[in-house]
């Protein structure tokens, strides 16, 4: 799959939004990412999950996590991929850890995933969630890479986007009078 054939389906599912939005943190964006939107079609997510699974073939893993609430349907899609425990990472009085009785054995292989990486932060703080318990990193992946990532290890990605953030006072959609439009959910990626 190319990533122009991703971007399609991200597009056609609605996952991806193009105009002129207004996001969580205020800035104004001409680009909204919603991926729960892809990924709340089994086939489809099986498919994507399957292309990223594609990039470790020959790799040891023996389990998937991705924080919670974003990486919970890609991890299962993943793991349910290579066949082994899919689980996450939510926060607990605001620290990134482990909880329902999910653990991380010393010395298992775990991959991370994400739906949607920026500077990588969610994951940075489930690298040492895995690291608490002994794990190692199988290495880490996600559907959309935005930018460039600070993680210290590589990051496979389907597709890889630039988005412009502007303050409201700098934004050219704003001076050329295009509405903007403030998404329903407040669960923004971005
Ligand atoms: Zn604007």
């Amino acid at each position: 799959m190319t990533e122009q054939e991703v971007l399609e389906i991200f597009k056609k599912t609605g996952a991806i939004l193009e105009g002129h939005f207004l996001l969580s943190s205020g800035l104004h964006s001409n680009r909204y990412f919603q991926m729960a939107r892809v990924l709340q079609y089994p086939r489809i997510a099986s498919t994507l999950a399957g292309e990223l699974v594609a990039r470790f073939t020959g790799r040891d893993i023996d389990a998937v996590i991705g924080p919670a609430i974003g990486g919970i349907v890609l991890s299962f899609a993943l793991a349910e991929k290579i066949g082994v425990r899919s689980i996450f990472a939510e926060r607990e009085n605001q620290v990134m850890s482990l909880r329902r009785g999910f653990i991380i054995e010393k010395g298992e292989n775990i991959l991370v995933c994400e739906d949607v990486i920026t500077t990588g932060g969610s994951v940075s703080e489930v690298l040492e969630v895995v690291k608490s318990y002994g794990g190692k990193i199988a290495g880490g992946c996600c559907l959309v890479q935005r930018g460039k990532h600070n993680l210290d290890f590589p990051v496979e990605f389907l597709v890889k986007i630039e988005v412009e953030n502007y303050f409201k006072e700098e934004c050219p959609y704003c001076k050329s009078g295009i509405p903007l439009v403030k998404p329903g959910s407040r669960n923004l990626s971005i």
